[in-house]
């Protein structure tokens, strides 16, 4: 991801010292993610342009070393390593902490003064809402523009993509600029790698004291800031409000729903993974496969019990499976482990003869990363050439997600989710497919049950029959 500031007029290199990096100096910063790299891609006394490209790096995420959400787990197959997103604001107010301040020692007074300024960030997720670009920037003073994509030129049918190259020009102090950046960059990304807790409604206010009480898109930059979570998202919008005596716009409070915390969620995954254990060892199956293993929770738990003697686990992502390897600590393991257990790389779209022989498939969490259009490939592969005795399947129920916040249609719990099934859409799926293979299927739900929207997880159970 890169982000590109150039300032154009007259003695243009002293951006260097607004921003604190030399112009003729390329500079290195080490970040619990990746890297981030700093240079000017032109340096001249009219015009002089300074680059900050962050170089994620995907093992890192998966490890889970950012952020307290525990996200790591999805961390394999998604776009975070090449978008503008939370990590490159993280990035700004690492390397330019200082210039957001709008400290700037002997250079003070060009700190204090609006500069000609134009900003490029390089794909921000933007999602058909390309026209909230100049809502959101132009009311902050900028010509905004930006070039959009096609998804694929072979396929004119996926239509446009979710990306765009952004570019903001105005006449702005620089301290401004990356302030606006950084708290508007996750706005469009609407992903944020870490937990947004209540100090996250400070961090806002405090950030966007200048503008965003009287920007006209001030409820949604806080909405979508703030990970739409409707506590903190009131609490911001209050308190904006306020400062700027403007009364009667407060989202309509909504009772205090139980929270998605990082405990929470460890807590689903523990209890989904205890459903499936235990679905495994009502049919009695002895070798197991489980397909889309991620970094291999599963895998540690069945290894765990003596009954499963032949398990397998296949993920389409290398670094997941390499993930999955150092976590079992296979490379220390004696010959009764390894004969015991395999990885290896495959995917649920195609037809694998190593997919084959198990008394048990597991597909945990996975459907909802595939395509729609892949569905029926998957469904013959699974249940029509491997063709295991039972397969476990799970899936988020989507219409628990009001209680994460997440109220539009389109909005899943993970930017790599595909779709999201309500309980009626999962069952229905499921029968057909159950019906169409020679399966019969039992279904059931893992975690705490909402009593308008069921569990957050769903399970079915597919038996072949005889
Ligand atoms: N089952 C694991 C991981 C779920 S995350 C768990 O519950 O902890 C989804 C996983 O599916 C990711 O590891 C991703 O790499 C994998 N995946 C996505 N598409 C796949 C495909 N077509 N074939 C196999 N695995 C896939």
């Amino acid at each position: 991801m890169l982000l590109t500031i150039t300032y154009a007029g007259r003695n243009t290199t002293n951006l260097g010292y607004l921003l604190y990096k030399n112009p003729y100096r390329p500079q290195v910063f080490e970040l619990s993610y990746g890297k981030a790299y700093v240079f000017y891609t032109e340096v001249s006394d009219e015009r002089t342009t300074a680059a900050l490209l962050l170089d994620i790096d995907p093992l890192d995420l998966a490890r889970g070393k950012v952020g307290a959400s525990g996200g790591g787990l999805f961390d394999y197959v998604n776009d975070r390593p090449y978008v503008a997103s939370s990590f490159l604001s993280t990035a700004i107010a690492k390397v330019f902490g200082t210039a957001m301040t709008g400290r700037a020692d002997a250079h003070q007074a060009l700190s204090d003064t609006p500069l000609d300024l134009t900003a490029t960030v390089t794909m921000l997720p933007c999602r058909g809402e390309q026209e909230k670009l100049k809502s959101v920037f132009e009311p902050l003073g900028y010509e905004t523009s930006y070039e959009s994509f096609v998804s694929d030129e072979k396929f004119q049918s996926w239509g446009e993509s979710k990306y765009v190259n952004l570019t903001i020009c105005g006449r702005v102090r620089l301290r401004d600029l990356l302030r606006h950046l950084y708290v508007l960059i996750p706005v469009f990304d609407r992903q944020k790698h870490y937990w947004v807790g209540a100090d996250e409604v400070d961090k806002l206010l405090r950030i966007s004291e200048d503008w965003l009480p009287d920007h006209p898109e001030k409820a949604y930059i806080t909405g979508r800031y703030l990970n739409r979570r409707r506590a903190l998202v009131n609490q911001a919008y209050e308190r904006l409000s306020a400062a700027n005596a403007v009364d009667g716009e407060v989202l309509p409070a909504e009772p205090e729903k139980p929270e998605e915390t990082p405990d929470k969620k460890l807590n689903l995954n523990a209890k989904r993974l205890g459903s499936v254990v235990a679905a495994l060892k009502s049919c009695n199956a002895k070798q197991v496969i489980d397909i889309g293993c991620g970094e291999g929770n599963l895998l540690r738990q069945l290894l765990s019990e003596g009954q499963f003697t032949k398990i397998a686990g296949v993920d389409v992502s290398h670094v997941a499976l390499e993930r999955a390897a150092e976590k079992l600590k296979l490379n220390r393991a004696g010959d009764s482990l390894r004969e015991r257990i395999q990885l290896f790389q495959g995917s649920l779209t195609y037809r694998d003869s190593r997919f084959a022989g198990y008394d048990a498939a597991c597909v945990i969490e996975v459907v909802e990363h595939l395509d729609a259009s892949r569905l029926s490939a998957f469904e013959r592969v699974l249940f029509e050439f491997a063709k295991p005795p039972v397969v476990v399947l799970t899936t988020p129920n989507k219409e628990y997600n009001v209680n994460y916040g997440l109220v539009d249609d389109d909005e899943f719990r993970h930017g790599d989710h595909r779709f999201e099934w309500s309980r009626a859409e999962f069952r229905h799926w499921a029968s057909q497919t159950a019906e169409k293979f020679g399966y019969s299927v039992l279904f059931s739900e893992i975690g705490d049950v909402d009593e308008t929207y069921g569990a957050p997880t769903q399970m079915g159970v597919f038996t072949l029959c005889e």
